[in-house]
């Protein structure tokens, strides 16, 4: 009989987000990496899932070429959220319950590190998330000349020095520091050690040149320095991560979700983390992740009998209204109700805000965000009085206004919407509103708008 602490544990595939700056091309990269895997790959060995998309190993293999060795691997793939936009580093958290292993931060050449582009370093940074840099567009810089066929490795030297520079100059402002090894910049052949060195990677979302190497660079990774964190046991209880609450017709309040260990089924009691306390139900449906064809057609959702780790998958079960994006999902299976929902309940107050009697109000659209925002807010030293998931609401205002310094009469809103009672309600209170999509502005408008009023009170 073989000892069972000594056999190796299921292995599932590494979850990757993308991120970066609006327009630097994620969704296309994305799309690129489907679609050459698509075209490379064995028809239907690619699988779009609720959310993500998961490419298995041999498509990568596929894809890569001689840059990947099948037979070095075992982990089964690559699985990448498709939630692009700003909202995806919300998967990234700094403790319990971080939803991807590693990222890729797509940079244009053209236009260089912006401010999301900087704020997603900060927020790598602080939750400590390896992650690659996609230099991306490529097949823009003048010169480039992908119809030569030459590898990037050797025209990216002499054509991209400019990136290059500003890369190295940003990066090491960014995370310098995080480095202390000290900061190379001959960073593509280097990415062995990623505490140290950040792998830049040319790539075009475009002409799909460098695709191949970014996953073999990714595959690398997980590979190298996280396998052990990919062990999971396949047939326990299903564990994952809301990406998103949404309203499916004929399914009322539904969650799309990353399911990052285990098994969920059909039937099973989940315990889910909500605005108030953990939500405890039964999954009603699992619908059925798109195969990609499917994607074009609208096809209606399928119900299946279970989905296992690592995947992206929509849950549909009763009283899901208070459910939080960014809250975990916990099948509670031969356990205790109450275990699993002391457990969920940990895990939220691992990234609760702290919160003072005299502050301002913030919402935020995921846990992952509002944790980013109050970070930021930490930071910034402005006193937080409540902080919460969720669209800018009466009760905020209300909220709002029971602060006794005129300054803190104050909603900070992140990736969320003001609705239209609250946005009334503010303007006959006379509560500010600021609201944006990076979250360093939301604090430095709060710091401007402070300064000036401090400023005319003198
Ligand atoms: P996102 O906002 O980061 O998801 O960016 P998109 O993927 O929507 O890309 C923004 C724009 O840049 C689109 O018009 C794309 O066609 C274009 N784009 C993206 N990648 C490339 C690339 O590699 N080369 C070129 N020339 N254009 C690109």
């Amino acid at each position: 009989m073989p000892d069972e602490s000594e056999s190796p544990g299921d292995l599932r595939t590494p979850i990757v987000a993308v991120l970066g700056h609006v327009d630097h091309g994620k969704t296309s990269l994305l799309d690129e990496i489907r679609g050459s895997a698509v075209i490379d790959g064995e028809a239907g060995a690619i699988t779009q899932h609720i959310g993500a998309t998961a490419v298995p190993l041999d498509v990568v293999s596929e894809v890569a070429g001689s840059l990947v060795d099948p037979t070095e691997f075992d982990l089964p793939g690559l699985l990448f959220i498709d939630t692009p936009g700003h909202h995806s580093f919300s998967t990234l958290r700094s403790r319990g319950g971080a939803l991807a292993d590693i990222a890729v931060l797509v940079v244009d050449v053209n236009d260089g590190f912006q401010p999301q582009t900087e704020e997603a370093i900060r927020i790598l940074k602080d939750t400590g998330t390896p992650f690659v840099v996609a230099a991306n567009k490529v097949d823009t810089i003048p010169g480039w000349n992908p119809t030569e066929n030459a590898p990037i490795k050797q025209t990216y030297e002499a054509q991209t020095d400019r990136v290059r520079s500003q890369l190295d100059e940003k990066l090491y402002e960014l995370i310098g520091e995080l480095s202390g090894a000290g900061f190379s910049s001959d960073l593509y052949w280097r990415v062995q050690d990623f505490q140290a060195n950040i792998g830049v990677i040319p790539v075009s979302a475009m002409t799909g040149e460098g695709v191949p190497d970014l996953l073999t660079v990714l595959m690398g990774l997980a590979q190298r320095y996280m396998k052990s964190e990919m062990e999971v046991n396949i047939d326990g209880p299903g564990a994952g991560t809301v990406l998103e609450v949404k309203d499916e017709q004929g399914f009322g309040k539904t969650l799309d979700v990353i399911l990052y260990d285990g098994t969920v089924r059909k039937g099973d009691t989940i315990v889910v983390g909500a605005k108030n306390q953990p939500i405890v139900t039964e999954v009603r449906a699992l619908l059925k992740p798109r195969e990609l064809a499917e994607i074009r057609t609208e096809k209606r959702f399928e119900d299946v009998p279970e989905m296992q780790a690592a995947a992206g998958l929509k849950i549909a079960a009763p009283d899901l209204d208070d459910a939080m994006a960014g809250a975990p999902v916990r099948v509670v299976g031969d356990r205790d109700v109450a275990t699993v929902v002391e457990e969920v309940e940990a895990e939220l107050a691992e990234v609760a805000v702290e919160t003072a009697e005299e502050g301002v109000v913030v919402k935020a659209d995921t846990l992952g965000s509002l944790e980013a925002l109050a970070n930021a807010m930490q930071e910034a030293e402005i006193p937080v009085m409540s902080a919460e998931v969720g669209d800018i609401a009466p009760r905020d205002v209300a909220m709002a206004t029971t602060a006794d310094d005129d300054k803190h009469r104050t909603i900070l809103g992140f990736n969320v919407d003001v609705l239209a009672d609250a946005e009334r309600k503010a303007d006959e209170e006379n509560v500010r509103l600021f609201d944006s999509d990076v979250i360093y502005q939301l604090v430095e408008d709060y710091e401007t708008f402070v300064e000036e009023r401090e400023r005319e009170q003198q």
